[in-house]
């Protein structure tokens, strides 16, 4: 018989440093290094020690959009607070036409079970117009998270090409993430990147990846982290309020 692969059963697993709920009372250190972050997956999406901006991991290369507008490269000593990534193991791929970020949303859910599972989207393509957020590095003290997003730097842009990467989280998972989808952007020339506040696709593609295992890694040897009293009582509330 020829060497012919079996299939496996569609099983793929997604990979988290540190939680959202711990970014919203302050915890902003980074506590795991880029190089072992990416031992764990090539595409993501996350933040830097101190919150300064918004990681896009793209294809191996940690992205960092800055508060500033400028993107660089996380170096590989470099160290995360929280971050989400994943190794590609595409599920689904379909191509859409003038969308706007809610109807590509609803036609995800609508289109696929996966509304009580954690996917990742990935979109490339071009956009008629994105808006992205990305917030300002922070020094101690630390601010809670819904302070720093107060001060968050506003950047959009018209007809720019580039890709979006991010997730779906369930609602039962909120606070180890942000419920709902949590999408970060690149543009192909660099101008433009970071926290997606909305988009309008004009032609794009996008591909799905559901995945059966969630991998949830904490800091342990960080003291600051292991003494927190975390007070849960407001935390989906400020959560919202900082990622919606
Ligand atoms: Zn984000």
């Amino acid at each position: 018989m020829e060497g012919r692969k079996i299939m496996a059963k569609y099983e793929s697993k997604v990979y988290q440093h540190g939680t959202l709920g711990m970014l919203v009372p302050g915890l902003f250190e980074g506590t795991m290094t880029v190089a072992d972050l990416l031992k764990h997956g090539n595409w993501g999406i996350g933040t830097a020690s101190g919150l300064d901006g918004e990681m896009i991991l793209l294809d191996h290369v940690p992205y960092l959009a800055q508060s500033n507008g400028e993107i660089r490269i996380l170096k590989p000593e470099e160290k995360v607070p929280f971050a989400t990534v994943h190794f590609e193991e595409i599920k689904d791929s379909f191509k859409v036409e003038n969308l706007t970020q809610k109807e590509l949303e609803d036609k995800i859910l609508a289109d696929y079970p996966y509304k009580n599972v954690f996917f990742a989207v990935k979109i490339v393509g071009n956009f008629s117009t994105v808006k992205t957020r990305v917030v300002e590095k922070q020094t101690r003290p630390y601010k809670t998270l819904l302070q720093v997003a107060d001060e968050q730097a506003v950047f959009e842009s018209t007809d720019v090409s580039g890709t979006v990467i991010g997730y779906f989280a369930p609602k039962m998972f909120q606070g180890m993430a942000a419920a709902g989808y949590h999408l970060h952007f690149l543009a192909d020339n660099k101008s433009i990147g970071g926290h997606l506040l909305d988009f309008k696709i004009k032609e794009a593609t996008v591909y799905l990846q559901p995945f059966a295992t969630i991998e949830q890694h904490l800091p342990m040897d960080n003291q600051e982290f292991l003494n927190k009293d975390l007070d849960i009582a407001d935390m989906h509330d400020q959560i919202q309020k900082a990622e919606g």
